[in-house]
């Protein structure tokens, strides 16, 4: 298939994905003397840390996501094909996508990441996964269509099952979907549920490490969790999860919780592209580029944001698969590029850390900034709020973020909890469009060994 592309005198600049990074370089190459050319599955771009809320009915689905057409508006030199990449030849510069073949003069691998499921199969079959927009939908639809089963059923056990939700993974992700959680089991579950007895709902946040928030200071892990034991979330540390079937996440090889509904927030690898030789690919699919985001062994290949690997002296295993790291790359790219096209030599990266943060409840949040400075709570919170509002894309999406914070924070209330996505397990697919094959018979049982909970030192 031809991809319709207009032919041009000037160099082509093809990005793969359209996230974080790509989206960034694609803008600041506005002015260059190249045509850019983006390449993604999805017309749009999507919010990635306010998936969240989206899954918990905290945010409207619309409002974390952007039309990358209407992003590029005006772009003069900017073209845009919707399509999934296969692979690509290095030797012939050209990437092989769902809708033809498109020919590079650069090319740069954008494509972020998938969940890491660590060869745990049964878990890749049932868990639910939080990656992208559908999973998000999906992981909503899913929760209120077992609170309508447990309605309906006589059996005690079958009914705690299906109320009861493990979250997997103590970073960020797991520590704001299991306090977004806990929220709504305080403040909506119970206006729309009264029949059932919801002191019976319990949610787990299993982390294998011996802290929630592993990358942050021991001041914002210890207020994490003393928030989530505040909240009621049952937190376990130093525990793995190594088995999810039959209603049952096994913490050992006897030992689970009894529970149909998993959310696996763990750990996340490189969405690699193939193509390129196996020494460039890392252990966790990411791969390896110099300081200027060149991948080794390649003049015009480079990778920016969670797929690419660059090592330095103070971060040996990499870069962190973060979005202000993805946007600083597709900056100084931007400029490399265009020092290349001069034929200049490019400047090697330095990242600028501005700190980290994540939201526990409604209303408070832990902060890292430079220098050791840490706060948290209610202040906290607000600038959690404030950043994540400035980074959506779209005024429309700002306002309308802005319009369900205000109502959930003011009412105590969620008014996004339509079950509008029918989800059953056997339309779980893997990050590979693999549909899971296993279907739940057996009948959930107590557990007769209770893990231990963990409380803040
Ligand atoms: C739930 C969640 C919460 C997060 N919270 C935070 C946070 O609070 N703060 C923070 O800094 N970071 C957070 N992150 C991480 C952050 O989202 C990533 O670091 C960032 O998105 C990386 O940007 P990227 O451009 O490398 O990739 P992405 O933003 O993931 O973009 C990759 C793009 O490539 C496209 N793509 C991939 N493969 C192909 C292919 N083969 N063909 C076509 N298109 C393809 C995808 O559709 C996607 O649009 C979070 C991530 C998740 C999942």
């Amino acid at each position: 298939m031809d991809t319709n592309l207009p032919a041009s005198t000037q160099p082509r600049v093809v990005i793969i994905g359209c996230g974080f990074g790509g989206l960034r370089l694609a803008k600041a190459l506005r002015k260059a003397p190249v045509q850019v050319v983006v390449i993604d599955r999805n017309n749009y771009h999507n919010f990635q840390p306010l998936l969240y809320q989206v899954a918990t009915g905290a945010l409207e689905a619309d409002s974390i996501a952007y039309p990358i057409r209407k992003i590029f508006t005006g772009q003069k030199n900017f073209f845009y094909r919707m399509a999934d990449v296969q692979h690509i030849s290095p030797a012939s510069n050209m990437v092989h996508t769902s809708v033809g073949d498109i020919r590079y003069d650069y090319l740069v691998l954008a494509t972020g990441s998938l969940t890491n499921f660590f060869g745990l199969e049964s878990i890749e079959r049932n868990a639910m996964q939080i990656k992208s927009i559908p999973n998000a939908l999906n992981l909503r639809s899913f929760i209120f269509q077992n609170f309508e089963k447990a309605l309906l059923t006589e059996n005690p056990a079958e009914k705690q099952a299906l109320m009861n939700i493990v979250v997997v993974g103590g970073g960020p992700t797991g520590v704001e979907i299991s306090g977004s959680l806990a929220e709504m089991r305080r403040h909506v579950l119970p206006k729309d549920y009264p029949e059932l007895d919801l002191s019976a709902m319990q949610i787990f946040l299993v982390e294998a490490g011996p802290a929630l928030l592993g990358p942050m200071s021991e001041a914002s892990q210890q207020d994490a969790l003393r928030y989530m034991n505040e909240l009621g979330v049952k937190v376990l540390l130093n525990t793995s999860i190594k088995r999810f079937e039959d209603c049952r996440a096994y913490y050992s090889d006897t030992e689970f919780i009894p529970s149909e509904n998993l959310v696996w927030a763990a750990g996340v690898n490189g969405a690699e592209v193939p193509g390129l030789p196996a020494e460039v690919v890392t252990r966790n699919k990411r791969i390896s580029v110099n300081q200027w985001n060149r991948v080794e062994g390649f003049d015009n290949i480079f990778a920016i944001g969670d797929v690419a690997n660059m090592v330095t002296e103070d971060m040996p295993r990499g870069m962190p698969m973060l979005a202000p790291v993805a946007q600083q790359q597709a900056d100084h790219l931007a400029d490399n590029l265009q020092r290349i096209l001069r034929g200049e030599t490019p400047v090697d990266f330095k990242y600028l850390n501005k700190g980290s943060m994540a939201i526990v409840s409604r209303n408070k949040a832990v902060v890292d900034l430079p220098k050791n400075v840490h706060f948290n709570g209610f202040f906290g919170w607000l600038t959690w709020l404030f950043v994540h509002l400035m980074t959506l894309v779209g005024f429309r999406n700002k306002v309308v973020a802005l319009v369900d914070w205000a109502f959930s924070y003011f009412s105590s209330d969620q008014a996004l909890r339509l079950i509008i996505r029918p989800f059953s397990r056997k339309d779980l697919k893997d990050d590979k469009g693999k549909k899971s094959a296993e279907h739940r018979t057996a009948t959930p049982e107590y557990n007769p060994t209770p893990p231990a909970i963990q409380t803040p030192a």
